[in-house]
């Protein structure tokens, strides 16, 4: 049985819908995904019920918070979580607008950069009220500023680039800490993306539930590295694909992933 515990949708920077996302999933012999939508959750209920229509498709409600710390991009998987808890709703509410003016802030500086660019335009991208700047990185790319999206990221939009806005401050301590209220199991996304491996045993000694060691971008010293950390810290090694429907040129979903031990292991440690 295999399950992609890394999945995006329409409703942050992904470009498929969960019924979409699902169907693809079906097609590529899942037996389950977890949706982890950038900082919110709406797709969650409606993707819960359309599996439940299913014969017999795991769905398990996710979430990927987007942290910095000292200057790195921190991304915490929270699965399991209570996807309607009032608290989460209205830190994600907060979390969006946050990102709607971000958007506006980065449409100036683009502007000021000396190219054309509205928020409308970048809103187009999106499915409304969600902007990351993926969504802006398409718009310059419609504009022809860039051929692509991750040149977008390289001149302009990465950390550190003249068009660069900073996101909402959300703690790691305080991420976990929340994924834990809301009997959840929290992971340390993409570890290997990060730079300064203090941060890893920093998450850890913040009380992380475990690691994604499987991932696109990890090499196989990376996946071994991180299997040995989990051995060492009693941590759980999860994987996914990161699949955000276009991100690649080839089909990603579901060539990464676990298998059903892990997700019993998951739901033993809520
Ligand atoms: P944001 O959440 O608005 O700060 O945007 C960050 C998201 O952009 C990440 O989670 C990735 O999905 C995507 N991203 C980051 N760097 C790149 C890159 N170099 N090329 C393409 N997508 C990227
Ligand atoms: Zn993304
Ligand atoms: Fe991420
Ligand atoms: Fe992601």
């Amino acid at each position: 049985m295999k399950f992609d515990l890394h999945v995006h949708t329409d409703s942050s920077d992904g470009t498929m819908s969960y019924k979409e996302v699902i169907d693809l999933g079906l097609k590529q012999k899942l037996s389950g995904i977890a949706i982890t939508d950038h900082d919110n959750v709406d797709s969650i209920e409606g993707a819960m019920e359309y599996a439940s229509s299913l014969e017999d498709f795991k769905l398990i409600p996710g979430i990927e918070f987007s942290c910095v710390y000292q200057g790195e991009e921190v991304h915490i998987l929270g699965y399991f979580i209570d996807y309607k808890d009032s608290s989460l709703l209205k830190l994600t509410e907060e979390l969006k607008e946050s990102r709607i003016s971000r958007g506006i802030k980065t449409v100036e500086k683009i502007n000021s950069l000396g190219m054309e660019l509205t928020i409308e335009e970048v809103k187009s991208f999106s499915k409304g009220d969600f902007i990351g700047r993926p969504h802006i990185a398409r718009a310059l790319k419609e504009r022809g500023y860039v051929d692509s999206v991750s040149q977008a990221f390289k001149e302009y939009l990465g950390m550190n680039k003249p068009a660069y806005v900073e996101r909402y401050k959300i703690e790691v301590s305080q991420v976990i800490k929340l994924i834990k209220d809301l009997g959840g199991v929290s992971i340390l996304a993409h570890p290997g993306l990060i730079r300064d491996k203090k941060i890893i045993d920093y998450c850890i000694d913040q009380g992380i539930n475990g690691l994604e060691g499987i991932y696109p971008q990890h090499s196989n010293e990376d996946f071994k590295y991180f299997l040995e950390k989990a051995r060492e810290r009693d941590l759980i090694l999860t994987g996914g694909s990161d699949f955000h429907g276009d991100r690649y040129e080839k089909l990603l979903l579901g060539e990464y992933y676990i298998g059903r031990d892990t997700i019993e292991k998951m739901e033993m440690i809520r």
